[in-house]
Protein backbone atom coordinates (compact mmCIF):
# COMPACT_ATOMS: atom_id res chain seq x y z
CA UNK A 1 0.00 0.00 0.00
CA UNK A 2 1.53 3.02 -1.06
CA UNK A 3 0.71 6.47 1.23
CA UNK A 4 -0.12 9.69 -0.82
CA UNK A 5 2.60 11.76 -0.85
CA UNK A 6 3.63 14.56 1.68
CA UNK A 7 7.53 15.31 1.64
CA UNK A 8 9.33 12.15 2.24
CA UNK A 9 13.29 12.39 2.72
CA UNK A 10 14.90 8.43 1.99
CA UNK A 11 18.33 7.85 1.99
CA UNK A 12 19.35 6.27 -1.38
CA UNK A 13 19.51 2.25 -0.98
CA UNK A 14 18.63 -0.42 -3.48
CA UNK A 15 14.77 -0.43 -2.15
CA UNK A 16 14.50 3.03 -2.12
CA UNK A 17 15.49 3.74 -5.48
CA UNK A 18 13.19 0.77 -6.39
CA UNK A 19 10.30 2.61 -4.77
CA UNK A 20 10.95 6.09 -6.04
CA UNK A 21 11.35 4.34 -9.97
CA UNK A 22 7.77 2.68 -8.63
CA UNK A 23 6.69 6.34 -7.76
CA UNK A 24 8.50 7.87 -11.17
CA UNK A 25 6.39 5.24 -13.29
CA UNK A 26 3.27 6.17 -11.56
CA UNK A 27 3.55 9.45 -12.55
CA UNK A 28 4.70 11.19 -9.34
CA UNK A 29 7.81 13.68 -8.82
CA UNK A 30 10.92 12.39 -7.80
CA UNK A 31 14.03 14.99 -6.31
CA UNK A 32 17.23 13.38 -6.36
CA UNK A 33 20.86 14.29 -6.38
CA UNK A 34 22.84 14.36 -9.54
CA UNK A 35 26.73 15.86 -9.75
CA UNK A 36 25.47 19.61 -10.47
CA UNK A 37 22.28 20.34 -8.43
CA UNK A 38 19.25 18.01 -7.47
CA UNK A 39 17.02 17.56 -10.58
CA UNK A 40 13.28 17.18 -9.70
CA UNK A 41 12.63 14.29 -11.88
CA UNK A 42 9.38 13.37 -13.82
CA UNK A 43 8.86 10.41 -16.97
CA UNK A 44 9.96 12.11 -19.76
CA UNK A 45 7.02 10.05 -21.40
CA UNK A 46 4.32 11.21 -19.53
CA UNK A 47 2.98 14.57 -20.22
CA UNK A 48 0.71 15.01 -17.03
CA UNK A 49 3.65 14.33 -15.00
CA UNK A 50 6.00 16.66 -16.88
CA UNK A 51 3.05 19.67 -16.45
CA UNK A 52 3.38 18.44 -12.81
CA UNK A 53 6.91 19.65 -12.79
CA UNK A 54 6.31 23.28 -13.97
CA UNK A 55 3.23 23.49 -11.53
CA UNK A 56 5.20 22.48 -8.40
CA UNK A 57 8.16 24.86 -9.45
CA UNK A 58 6.11 27.62 -10.61
CA UNK A 59 8.25 27.28 -14.00
CA UNK A 60 7.47 29.46 -16.95
CA UNK A 61 5.43 27.23 -19.42
CA UNK A 62 8.02 28.36 -22.18
CA UNK A 63 11.52 27.35 -20.25
CA UNK A 64 12.19 24.10 -21.60
CA UNK A 65 12.96 21.22 -19.44
CA UNK A 66 16.58 19.10 -19.62
CA UNK A 67 16.00 15.32 -20.65
CA UNK A 68 18.31 13.16 -18.51
CA UNK A 69 19.38 9.49 -20.18
CA UNK A 70 21.55 7.10 -18.38
CA UNK A 71 23.24 6.76 -21.62
CA UNK A 72 24.49 7.62 -24.85
CA UNK A 73 22.60 5.09 -26.76
CA UNK A 74 19.43 6.62 -24.49
CA UNK A 75 20.27 9.60 -26.26
CA UNK A 76 18.58 8.35 -29.58
CA UNK A 77 14.95 8.06 -27.60
CA UNK A 78 15.18 12.03 -26.69
CA UNK A 79 16.94 13.42 -29.63
CA UNK A 80 16.30 13.64 -33.58
CA UNK A 81 19.69 15.43 -34.90
CA UNK A 82 22.45 13.33 -33.42
CA UNK A 83 25.33 13.81 -35.45
CA UNK A 84 29.28 13.41 -35.14
CA UNK A 85 29.76 16.06 -33.49
CA UNK A 86 27.15 15.34 -30.65
CA UNK A 87 28.69 11.79 -30.64
CA UNK A 88 31.80 13.26 -30.03
CA UNK A 89 31.01 15.24 -27.49
CA UNK A 90 28.95 13.24 -25.41
CA UNK A 91 32.37 10.36 -26.01
CA UNK A 92 34.41 13.03 -23.87
CA UNK A 93 32.20 14.35 -21.84
CA UNK A 94 29.16 11.69 -20.88
CA UNK A 95 28.27 10.62 -18.41
CA UNK A 96 28.99 14.55 -16.79
CA UNK A 97 28.23 17.95 -16.70
CA UNK A 98 27.33 18.68 -20.07
CA UNK A 99 24.10 19.26 -21.83
CA UNK A 100 23.64 19.19 -25.41
CA UNK A 101 20.94 20.62 -27.28
CA UNK A 102 20.01 19.51 -30.42
CA UNK A 103 16.88 18.49 -32.49
CA UNK A 104 14.04 16.50 -30.74
CA UNK A 105 12.68 13.23 -31.55
CA UNK A 106 8.96 13.38 -32.74
CA UNK A 107 7.86 11.41 -29.43
CA UNK A 108 8.97 14.63 -26.85
CA UNK A 109 6.20 16.42 -26.03
CA UNK A 110 6.67 20.36 -26.69
CA UNK A 111 5.46 20.29 -22.85
CA UNK A 112 9.03 19.25 -22.56
CA UNK A 113 10.70 21.70 -24.55
CA UNK A 114 8.73 24.90 -24.41
CA UNK A 115 7.22 24.59 -27.81
CA UNK A 116 10.36 24.26 -29.25
CA UNK A 117 11.20 21.71 -32.07
CA UNK A 118 14.95 21.02 -30.02
CA UNK A 119 15.63 19.57 -26.59
CA UNK A 120 18.36 19.27 -24.32
CA UNK A 121 20.08 16.04 -23.14
CA UNK A 122 22.53 15.00 -20.54
CA UNK A 123 23.65 11.96 -18.92
CA UNK A 124 24.53 12.43 -15.46
CA UNK A 125 27.59 11.26 -14.02
CA UNK A 126 25.77 10.82 -9.98
CA UNK A 127 25.63 7.08 -8.75
CA UNK A 128 22.21 7.70 -7.66
CA UNK A 129 21.01 9.51 -10.74
CA UNK A 130 22.29 6.51 -12.68
CA UNK A 131 20.65 3.76 -10.56
CA UNK A 132 17.55 5.56 -10.39
CA UNK A 133 17.67 5.95 -14.54
CA UNK A 134 18.30 2.20 -14.92
CA UNK A 135 15.22 1.33 -12.23
CA UNK A 136 12.74 3.57 -14.24
CA UNK A 137 14.60 2.40 -17.58
CA UNK A 138 13.37 5.36 -19.18
CA UNK A 139 14.59 9.04 -19.74
CA UNK A 140 13.46 11.78 -16.98
CA UNK A 141 13.37 15.63 -17.34
CA UNK A 142 14.92 17.12 -14.37
CA UNK A 143 15.22 20.99 -13.82
CA UNK A 144 16.94 21.93 -11.17
CA UNK A 145 14.61 20.90 -7.51
CA UNK A 146 13.80 24.57 -6.72
CA UNK A 147 11.26 27.11 -6.39
CA UNK A 148 11.74 28.69 -10.00
CA UNK A 149 13.96 31.49 -10.20
CA UNK A 150 15.03 30.74 -6.69
CA UNK A 151 18.74 29.48 -6.20
CA UNK A 152 19.08 25.52 -7.06
CA UNK A 153 19.28 23.38 -4.54
CA UNK A 154 22.37 21.42 -3.92
CA UNK A 155 21.33 19.75 -0.67
CA UNK A 156 18.11 17.67 0.31
CA UNK A 157 17.66 20.14 2.89
CA UNK A 158 17.46 22.89 0.00
CA UNK A 159 15.10 20.98 -1.63
CA UNK A 160 12.86 20.28 1.41
CA UNK A 161 13.27 23.81 2.40
CA UNK A 162 11.47 25.13 -1.10
CA UNK A 163 8.98 22.54 -1.32
CA UNK A 164 7.94 21.80 2.25
CA UNK A 165 4.91 20.24 1.53
CA UNK A 166 6.06 18.51 -1.73
CA UNK A 167 3.98 16.31 -2.91
CA UNK A 168 7.36 15.17 -3.27
CA UNK A 169 9.91 12.27 -2.47
CA UNK A 170 13.61 13.83 -2.11
CA UNK A 171 16.36 10.90 -2.80
CA UNK A 172 19.17 12.46 -0.41
CA UNK A 173 22.53 11.73 -1.40
CA UNK A 174 24.18 14.80 0.29
CA UNK A 175 25.71 17.70 -0.92
CA UNK A 176 26.70 17.54 -5.00
CA UNK A 177 29.73 17.60 -6.40
CA UNK A 178 29.76 20.79 -8.97
CA UNK A 179 27.16 22.45 -6.80
CA UNK A 180 26.49 24.61 -10.04
CA UNK A 181 24.22 23.92 -13.48
CA UNK A 182 25.67 22.12 -16.34
CA UNK A 183 27.30 24.02 -19.24
CA UNK A 184 24.54 23.67 -22.21
CA UNK A 185 26.06 23.47 -25.79
CA UNK A 186 23.67 24.19 -28.41
CA UNK A 187 24.16 21.90 -31.68
CA UNK A 188 20.83 22.41 -33.18
CA UNK A 189 22.08 23.77 -36.38
CA UNK A 190 23.24 21.56 -39.64
CA UNK A 191 27.09 20.24 -39.57
CA UNK A 192 29.60 23.46 -39.82
CA UNK A 193 27.23 26.00 -38.63
CA UNK A 194 28.48 28.15 -35.05
CA UNK A 195 28.29 26.37 -31.86
CA UNK A 196 27.21 28.15 -28.72
CA UNK A 197 27.68 27.52 -25.42
CA UNK A 198 24.21 28.73 -23.95
CA UNK A 199 24.99 28.55 -20.52
CA UNK A 200 28.61 28.34 -18.71
CA UNK A 201 29.23 25.60 -16.65
CA UNK A 202 31.90 23.15 -15.20
CA UNK A 203 32.78 21.88 -18.77
CA UNK A 204 34.59 25.10 -20.35
CA UNK A 205 34.27 26.19 -23.67
CA UNK A 206 37.79 25.50 -24.35
CA UNK A 207 37.46 21.62 -23.46
CA UNK A 208 34.35 21.09 -25.82
CA UNK A 209 36.40 23.33 -28.71
CA UNK A 210 39.07 20.57 -28.33
CA UNK A 211 36.27 18.23 -29.51
CA UNK A 212 34.46 20.29 -32.01
CA UNK A 213 36.63 23.33 -32.92
CA UNK A 214 35.41 26.98 -32.10
CA UNK A 215 32.65 27.88 -30.24
CA UNK A 216 31.09 30.50 -29.36
CA UNK A 217 30.14 31.73 -25.48
CA UNK A 218 26.25 33.64 -24.96
CA UNK A 219 27.29 36.22 -22.49
CA UNK A 220 24.06 38.16 -22.69
CA UNK A 221 22.09 37.58 -19.37
CA UNK A 222 19.56 39.61 -19.89
CA UNK A 223 17.62 38.34 -23.24
CA UNK A 224 19.66 35.18 -23.80
CA UNK A 225 18.57 32.31 -26.92
CA UNK A 226 17.93 30.01 -24.28
CA UNK A 227 15.10 30.78 -21.46
CA UNK A 228 17.63 29.79 -18.40
CA UNK A 229 20.23 32.32 -19.48
CA UNK A 230 17.95 35.60 -18.59
CA UNK A 231 18.46 37.72 -15.74
CA UNK A 232 16.34 36.71 -12.84
CA UNK A 233 17.57 33.03 -12.25
CA UNK A 234 19.27 31.68 -9.25
CA UNK A 235 18.97 34.61 -7.35
CA UNK A 236 18.71 34.66 -3.53
CA UNK A 237 15.92 36.82 -1.78
CA UNK A 238 17.95 39.62 -0.19
CA UNK A 239 20.08 41.63 -2.62
CA UNK A 240 23.67 40.41 -3.56
CA UNK A 241 26.53 42.96 -5.15
CA UNK A 242 30.00 41.99 -6.70
CA UNK A 243 32.60 44.10 -5.28
CA UNK A 244 36.43 44.02 -5.47
CA UNK A 245 38.43 43.75 -2.98
CA UNK A 246 39.60 47.28 -3.15
CA UNK A 247 36.24 48.69 -2.46
CA UNK A 248 34.94 46.38 -0.13
CA UNK A 249 36.14 48.21 3.19
CA UNK A 250 34.21 51.12 1.98
CA UNK A 251 31.17 49.40 0.54
CA UNK A 252 31.06 47.77 4.09
CA UNK A 253 31.26 50.89 5.86
CA UNK A 254 28.34 52.54 4.24
CA UNK A 255 26.41 48.93 3.98
CA UNK A 256 23.08 49.27 6.11
CA UNK A 257 22.03 46.22 8.29
CA UNK A 258 24.04 42.93 8.70
CA UNK A 259 25.90 41.50 5.64
CA UNK A 260 27.03 38.38 4.76
CA UNK A 261 30.31 38.70 3.18
CA UNK A 262 31.73 35.65 0.64
CA UNK A 263 36.05 36.94 0.73
CA UNK A 264 38.92 34.99 -0.01
CA UNK A 265 40.84 36.14 2.95
CA UNK A 266 39.54 37.20 6.57
CA UNK A 267 40.36 40.63 7.75
CA UNK A 268 38.38 43.72 6.53
CA UNK A 269 34.98 42.36 7.87
CA UNK A 270 34.04 44.61 10.39
CA UNK A 271 31.24 43.97 13.23
CA UNK A 272 28.42 43.32 12.88
CA UNK A 273 29.08 41.25 9.14
CA UNK A 274 29.69 38.16 8.88
CA UNK A 275 32.37 36.95 6.82
CA UNK A 276 32.54 33.64 4.91
CA UNK A 277 36.15 32.37 3.75
CA UNK A 278 35.58 31.10 -0.01
CA UNK A 279 37.78 28.22 -1.45
CA UNK A 280 40.42 29.76 -4.07
CA UNK A 281 39.74 27.03 -6.88
CA UNK A 282 36.60 27.38 -8.92
CA UNK A 283 35.77 24.22 -8.64
CA UNK A 284 36.10 24.27 -4.90
CA UNK A 285 33.73 27.55 -4.45
CA UNK A 286 31.26 26.47 -7.32
CA UNK A 287 30.69 23.20 -4.57
CA UNK A 288 29.23 25.58 -2.33
CA UNK A 289 28.30 28.57 -3.56
CA UNK A 290 24.68 28.18 -3.13
CA UNK A 291 24.52 26.82 0.08
CA UNK A 292 26.45 30.14 1.02
CA UNK A 293 23.87 32.31 -0.94
CA UNK A 294 21.12 30.37 0.85
CA UNK A 295 22.82 31.33 4.14
CA UNK A 296 23.11 34.55 3.34
CA UNK A 297 19.35 34.93 2.65
CA UNK A 298 19.03 34.78 6.51
CA UNK A 299 21.16 38.20 6.37
CA UNK A 300 20.28 41.63 5.37
CA UNK A 301 22.42 41.33 2.00
CA UNK A 302 25.16 39.42 0.44
CA UNK A 303 28.40 40.65 -0.79
CA UNK A 304 31.11 38.55 -2.62
CA UNK A 305 34.22 39.74 -3.37
CA UNK A 306 35.05 39.20 -6.90
CA UNK A 307 36.75 36.19 -8.09
CA UNK A 308 39.52 36.10 -10.39
CA UNK A 309 38.53 37.43 -14.37
CA UNK A 310 39.42 34.18 -16.11
CA UNK A 311 37.97 31.46 -18.30
CA UNK A 312 37.91 28.88 -15.68
CA UNK A 313 35.81 31.24 -13.18
CA UNK A 314 33.84 32.16 -16.34
CA UNK A 315 30.75 29.70 -14.94
CA UNK A 316 31.47 31.44 -11.10
CA UNK A 317 31.33 35.01 -12.61
CA UNK A 318 27.91 33.95 -14.54
CA UNK A 319 25.97 32.84 -12.12
CA UNK A 320 27.08 35.92 -9.25
CA UNK A 321 25.83 38.32 -12.11
CA UNK A 322 22.29 36.52 -12.25
CA UNK A 323 22.68 36.54 -8.68
CA UNK A 324 22.84 39.90 -8.54
CA UNK A 325 19.91 40.90 -10.41
CA UNK A 326 17.46 41.76 -7.74
CA UNK A 327 14.11 39.99 -7.78
CA UNK A 328 10.84 39.83 -6.13
CA UNK A 329 10.15 36.14 -4.80
P1 LIG B 1 17.59 23.85 -15.40
O1 LIG B 1 16.58 24.87 -15.00
O2 LIG B 1 18.87 23.91 -14.63
O3 LIG B 1 17.04 22.51 -15.54
O4 LIG B 1 18.09 24.22 -16.87
C1 LIG B 1 17.27 24.22 -17.97
C2 LIG B 1 17.90 25.13 -18.97
O5 LIG B 1 18.44 24.40 -20.06
C3 LIG B 1 16.90 26.04 -19.61
O6 LIG B 1 16.56 27.11 -18.78
C4 LIG B 1 17.65 26.43 -20.87
O7 LIG B 1 18.64 27.40 -20.59
C5 LIG B 1 18.38 25.16 -21.24
N1 LIG B 1 17.58 24.46 -22.26
C6 LIG B 1 16.79 23.40 -22.07
N2 LIG B 1 16.21 23.02 -23.24
C7 LIG B 1 16.64 23.87 -24.18
C8 LIG B 1 16.39 24.01 -25.59
N3 LIG B 1 15.59 23.20 -26.25
N4 LIG B 1 17.01 25.02 -26.23
C9 LIG B 1 17.85 25.86 -25.57
N5 LIG B 1 18.12 25.78 -24.25
C10 LIG B 1 17.52 24.80 -23.55
MG1 LIG C 1 16.94 25.76 -12.71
Amino acid sequence: MVRPLALILSKPTGDTVARAAARLKRGELVAFPTETVYGLGACVFNEDAVAQVFTLKGRPTLNPLIVHVASIQDAALVGAGWDDRCHRLADKFWPGPLTIVTKKHSKISSIVTGGRETVAVRAPSHQVAQSLLKAVGEPLVAPSANRSGHVSATTAQHVADDFPDGPLMVLDGGATDVGIESTVVDLSGPTGSPITILRQGAILASDIATVVGPVHVNQTIHQGASPGTNAQHYAPCVPLQVVSGDQLEKILRHSKGCMVVLVFEMGNVPDPHTAMVMPTTPDAYGQILYDQLRRGEAYDGIIVVEPPNNEQWGAIHDRLSRASVSVAH
